[in-house]
Formats: C-alpha cells, structure tokens, sequence
C-alpha cells in the first residue's frame, strides 16, 4: 500500500506523517520538494507527481490558510483550495486511487447555534471559505472516491498556537481581550490524522466506496475563543505556570473588537454524527486534547 501526502509540515500534515505510517509506504512532499512537485501552484507538476508515484491513497493536506491575506489574493488561493485538488482528484481517477482532502466549517454563513449538518447549505463569508468550497466541489465532480473532512479550530503542539499565545500573553500582560461570541471546538491536529488514518485504513479494507463523501470532524462540546483562552489559562495555573497577575483577568469581547479583512462565521460548531455511525469513530471533549497539549509543551 502506498500513500502520497500533500504539505507534509503543515499542523495535520505532520501529524499524518506520523498516523499514516504504520499503513504502508509513504511518500511526502511538500512545496519545495524538489525529486517530485508538491507545490499545489504547479498543477501539471503534482499531476506529474500522482502518475508517477501511482500510490493507492492521495492525502492533501496542503492548503492556503491564510484566511484574511486571501481576501486579497485570491488567485493564488483559487489555484491552491480549489483547482489544485480538482487536479488530484482527476489524476486519482485515472489510478483509481482514493482521495482524502480536508475543508472547513467556513463553507458555512456561520448563522444560528445548531451544529452544521455535511448536508447544510454552504454560503461562505469569505475568500478562504468560497475557495475551499470550490474545492470539495472539484474534487466530487471529478471522483467518488473521495472524502472530505471538514474541521474547524485546528491546534497544532508543534509550532505556535493560540493557547500558547494565551499563556504568553497572560505572562506580559494585566488583562487580555478574547472573543466570545464565536462558537466551535478546538480540534487537535493529532485528532485529525489519527482520525484520517482509521478511515483510510476502513476503506482499503473494503468497506463498500458507498462511504465515500463528505465528513465533519471536530472535537466533542463547544466553547467560545473566550472559554479556550479560560481554559487553558486556568489549566496552567493549576499546573503551577505563574502569570504576571493572578487571578488573569481575561475580558469577554465581540468579534467587532477586532477588525480582520475577512469576516469570521459566529457558528463554527460541526456535527459528527456522520462520522460515528459510518466509521464508528468518536471524537472526545475538546479539552481533552487542549489539555493533553499543554501538558507536552508548556
Ligand atoms: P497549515 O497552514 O498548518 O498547513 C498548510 C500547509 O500547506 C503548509 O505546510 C503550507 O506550506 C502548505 N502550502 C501552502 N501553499 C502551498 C502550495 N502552493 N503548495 C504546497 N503546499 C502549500 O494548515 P492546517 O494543517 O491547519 O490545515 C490542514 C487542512 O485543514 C487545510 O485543508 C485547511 O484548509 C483545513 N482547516 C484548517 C483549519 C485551521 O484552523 N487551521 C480549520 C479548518 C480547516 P507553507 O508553510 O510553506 O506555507
């Protein structure tokens, strides 16, 4: 079995690095990959990159997340969200290869508090959001044997992320300002890829392509920005991080506190019902993952 990742050093990237080892031959590239082409600009270069390789599993996840510098470059984001994974998916088609790819709670309006639904009308807000939309798009176009995972609040331990950012913000400062009226659930990178794994591995052992389609994965429950940077705080308080007050007074604000070019959905809650009942998977609490994060790297 052979598995071609896609942005191998993102924050699911290289965590699927290392879930998706113990179920075959890996072959990762990332933009800059120079024996094969990984970068998602060179669409006729990771064409290249599938036949050559010809593995049984295309796993994207290179992406250009930076929701608000899209809003002003949208070409490169189009190429990179939307048409770079419509080309994986037609090169999967002529191996008959799967394709896993990851999308976003921002295909959605962000309206109301229900948890979105993979069926839910998508109405993005944003740049980001429409390009990825495009994408899932392409690829079911092109070829049923696809999933699409959507997630939403992504964390990495690697690199920076923004409880460490809480924590060192609550170190240099006497209050901090955090939203609070944005809904989601912080999902660990981790959570990801070993979810991705357990359903790569599900499909290649011949669970019917019926299963093919769209899925939200998130972390169980539900916090603001607000009740993340609480939580994490608190958690590290009580593992003895000192701060430059205590308590740290964290100051409950709207999203119209803090201006950003691109607009942010109120509602990123993700429903995963589809997940449990098709592949038996269950994501755990949120702050399950938070805490065990910090406890790795702080
Ligand atoms: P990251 O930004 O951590 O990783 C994205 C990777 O894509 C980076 O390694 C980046 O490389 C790479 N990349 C960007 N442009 C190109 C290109 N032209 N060619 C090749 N690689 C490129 O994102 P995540 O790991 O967090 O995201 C994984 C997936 O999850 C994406 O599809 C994203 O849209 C989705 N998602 C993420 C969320 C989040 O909160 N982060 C929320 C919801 C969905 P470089 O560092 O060199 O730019």
């Amino acid at each position: 079995m052979k598995i071609l990742l896609f942005g191998k050093d993102g924050q699911v990237g290289w965590e699927l690095q290392r879930s998706l080892t113990p179920l075959g031959q890996l072959v990762v590239l990332d933009r800059h990959s120079t024996h094969l082409c990984g970068d998602l600009t060179n669409l006729e270069g990771i064409s290249a990159t599938v036949k050559h390789v010809r593995p049984d599993v295309i796993v994207n996840a290179a992406a250009y997340t930076a929701v608000d510098k899209a809003e002003a470059d949208v070409s490169t984001a189009r190429t990179v969200n939307a048409e770079a994974p419509g080309v994986l998916a037609e090169a999967a088609k002529a191996i008959g290869a799967w394709v896993v790819h990851y999308s976003t709670d921002y295909v959605f309006d962000g309206s109301g508090d229900r948890p979105w639904e993979e069926g839910d009308a998508t109405a993005p807000l944003n740049v980001y959001g429409r390009t990825k939309l495009e994408g899932e798009q392409r690829i079911a176009a092109q070829w049923e044997k696809h999933l699409i995972l959507r997630t939403s609040w992504v964390y990495a331990a690697r690199g920076t992320n923004f409880a460490k950012t809480m924590l060192r913000l609550a170190k240099e400062r006497d209050r901090l300002r955090v939203i609070d009226d944005q809904f989601g659930a912080p999902t660990g990178a981790d959570l990801l890829a070993d979810t991705t794994a357990h359903m790569v591995r599900a499909v290649l052992l011949g669970v019917s392509d019926s299963v093919a389609g769209i899925y939200h994965v998130a972390a169980a429950g539900e916090t603001t920005w607000h009740g993340y940077a609480r939580f994490v705080i608190d958690y590290a308080s009580e593992a003895g991080m000192a701060f430059k007050r205590s308590p740290v007074m964290v100051d409950p604000v709207a999203t119209s506190a803090f201006p950003t070019p691109a607009a942010r959905p109120h509602n990123s809650r993700l429903n995963t019902a589809k997940l449990r009942d098709t592949f038996a998977l269950h994501p755990p609490p949120w702050q399950q993952g938070v805490a065990r994060m910090l406890t790795e790297t702080t």
